[in-house]
Formats: C-alpha cells, sequence, structure tokens
C-alpha cells in the first residue's frame, strides 16, 4: 500500500507526494512580472544584460516587432528549472506600452511523472531607447574609410553596383555579432567611391574580399585621430582598394601579346591569347604577371558580319562600321557557323584578331 501524500492525503509517488501536489512544489519555470522591455525606438534591438540584441533582419522587417522582441527578453527573464519544456506566448491583450500574455509551459517536472502544463501571467512594459549602434550612427561615428578607385579611369556602373552589394551583404552578415556593423556615409564621385565604416574590423574584411575579387592593388593608411578615455592612442583607418586600369572584356598584353580579360577573382586573371587561342589563367604572384599592360577598352572591338562561307577557301568578313571585307584562316571558326553569324575582332597594327565568341 501507498503512503498517503502529506499535503492533501491521495495516495503519494514521490518523496511522499502525489503528482499534482509534487508539481506544485516544482514550477516548470521561474518568471517575474511585470518584467520592462527596453527597446531601440529606431532599429527595434532589445536591451539585455552587456549590450544590446539585434533583431534578425527578417523579424525587423515584420510589422509587429513585439513578438520577436519579446522572445528576446523571455530568453533570458525565463529561467527554465528542468530540462525539456515547451514554451508558448499567447497575447492576452496590448495597450500601447503594455502587454499581457499568458506563457504555457508544457514539461515534466519529474522524469517519473506524466508531463503537464502550467501557466502564467506576465505583464511586459516597453521602454524606448536609442541602442549603441544606432546613437552611434547617427552621431556618424567611424572608425574607418574604404575608398574604391580605378587606375586611368572612372570605376564603371557595374564595378559601383557590384560593389555596393558586396559591402552591404557582408554589413548584414556582420551586423548581428558586431554592433559598429554600419556604414556612416557612401559617397561618390568621378574619383570613385568613399564609405565610412563604423567598424575597422568590417572595412578590413570587405577590403579582402575586393582586393581578391578584382585582383586590386590595396594601401593602407593610419591617422591618429585622439586618445581614449584611458589614454590609448585611437587611430582611423583608411584602405584604399585601386582597380585595374583593364576590367573584364577589355584587353591586354601578356608577354607582349595581345589577350582579352575574360575574368578576374580569387584564382588569378583569365585571358584568352588572341594568337595562340587559348585560355590561361595566372596568378599575381606569377613571373608572366609582371609583363601585364593594358592595350586597349573593350569598347575598341569591331563587330564583323560573315559574308561567305564555303569549305575549303577563307572565310570572309564584313565589318559592320566600315563595310570592308576581310579574309580569315576558315580553321578559326567551328564548321557550324554559317554566313550571316556575326562576330566580334580586334585589329591592332592592321592586324585582326578574332575574339573568342560571347
Ligand atoms: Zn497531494
Ligand atoms: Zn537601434
Amino acid at each position: 500500500m501507498k503512503a498517503p501524500c502529506y499535503q492533501c492525503g491521495e495516495p503519494a509517488v514521490l518523496d511522499g507526494l502525489c503528482a499534482e501536489c509534487y508539481d506544485k512544489e516544482h514550477p516548470l519555470i521561474e518568471v517575474k512580472t511585470p518584467l520592462t522591455l527596453h527597446a531601440c525606438k529606431k532599429c527595434g534591438s532589445v536591451k539585455i544584460p552587456g549590450g544590446w540584441k539585434k533583431l534578425t533582419i527578417a523579424a525587423a522587417d515584420s510589422d509587429d516587432l513585439w513578438p520577436h522582441q519579446l522572445d528576446i527578453l523571455l530568453d533570458i527573464e525565463v529561467k527554465p528549472l528542468v530540462r525539456g519544456i515547451e514554451l508558448t506566448i499567447e497575447e492576452e491583450n496590448r495597450l500601447d506600452r503594455v502587454l499581457h500574455v499568458i506563457l504555457k509551459v508544457l514539461g515534466q517536472s519529474h522524469e517519473d511523472l506524466p508531463p503537464h502544463e502550467e501557466q502564467y501571467d506576465v505583464e511586459v512594459r516597453f521602454s524606448y531607447g536609442t541602442c549603441d549602434t544606432c546613437g552611434m550612427k547617427s552621431g556618424g561615428y567611424y572608425e574607418a574609410t574604404l575608398q574604391i578607385r580605378a587606375d586611368g579611369r572612372r570605376v564603371t556602373d557595374e564595378e559601383e553596383d557590384d560593389i555596393v552589394r558586396i559591402v552591404t551583404e557582408m554589413t548584414i552578415a556582420q551586423y548581428g555579432s558586431n554592433d559598429k556593423a554600419f556604414v556612416t556615409k557612401i559617397t561618390s564621385d568621378k574619383y570613385g567611391m568613399n564609405f565610412q565604416m563604423g567598424s575597422d574590423h568590417l572595412c578590413r574584411s570587405i577590403a579582402d574580399v575586393l582586393e581578391s575579387r578584382y585582383l586590386a592593388q590595396r594601401k593602407q593608411n593610419y591617422k591618429l585621430i585622439g586618445q581614449d578615455k584611458g589614454g590609448k592612442e585611437k587611430y582611423r583607418t583608411t584602405i584604399l582598394i585601386r582597380l585595374h586600369r583593364f576590367g573584364i572584356g577589355d584587353f591586354v598584353k601578356v608577354l607582349d601579346k595581345p589577350c582579352q580579360v575574360m575574368a578576374m577573382g580569387k584564382n588569378g586573371l583569365t585571358y584568352f591569347d588572341l594568337a595562340k587561342r587559348q585560355r590561361f589563367t595566372m596568378n599575381p604572384r606569377s613571373s608572366k604577371w609582371r609583363t601585364l599592360e593594358y592595350l586597349t577598352s573593350k569598347d575598341d572591338r569591331r563587330e564583323f558580319m560573315i559574308t561567305t562561307r564555303v569549305y575549303g577557301q577563307p572565310i570572309q568578313l564584313m565589318d559592320s562600321e566600315t563595310f570592308e571585307i576581310t579574309e580569315i584562316d576558315e580553321s578559326l571558326l567551328d564548321d557550324a557557323i554559317e554566313a550571316g553569324t556575326t562576330v566580334y575582332g580586334l585589329i591592332i597594327d592592321e592586324e585582326f584578331f578574332l575574339l573568342p565568341p560571347e
């Protein structure tokens, strides 16, 4: 026979208590009420011990921020007393800055007892301020400047778009873990682009990516701007990324041979040797790289139409602007390419070079 529960007289199952009385003595969670939710009025971040917790980008886009903010707050304020609980939040009522919710908790107060549900009424009071990130941003704070320039030309629109996209993506990626991951100011003029960034670390990591993507030159400068409260010297970094004169599609000389730039990236520069009619990739550390010279812009290529294609005879091409006829060796084009097709070529010192198909 089981001894009776010392609180209610029902048969006891654990520590002299029945299941119900045991559950009451051993709640699943601990939570205070009322709670205060300090949020940033600009970005919705929630103040937590030691700093501010940012909302994920998806949460920040939603109309109602409070469920996301409450998740952050409850993550800190709810102390689970057992393992493996399931928590659901139900909104009871909401008035401007006061919210009443019911927390429903499902779990086992002891592994020998069946799961049960507990309910907690919690009042949440909202208070608003400015988070560190928004404060620094609106104060124009920046640690580093990233400058983008191009050698002997303007930065093209494609390059600008590409660089802005990379800066945006990388800033968003660091935003959750770095309070200074923001861009204070972007300017663009005939010399190029300038990004003022809150974080020196962010600026360096973006420069790393751009440097390898464009095989660009990089220069770094530091300027003493003062001392912090502890008397430590504070520096501001400027990183200059200088793009090559050539871009993709432009013509260069490698080992004094005309080539077209096909691609640039981590693995190096991929180019098409117009005389050998072959693709090569070279690394900026290779000896060939030192022979690299700018030849001419991709705008200097010319459009031609194949006028005659007869087996065993040279192929005739007509310049689409001057209507001049050029003859090329029939082995230069695939058999499948017929008369009427448009091809591109480059003329250097009166010599015709057929360009690779686009
Ligand atoms: Zn009992
Ligand atoms: Zn904020």
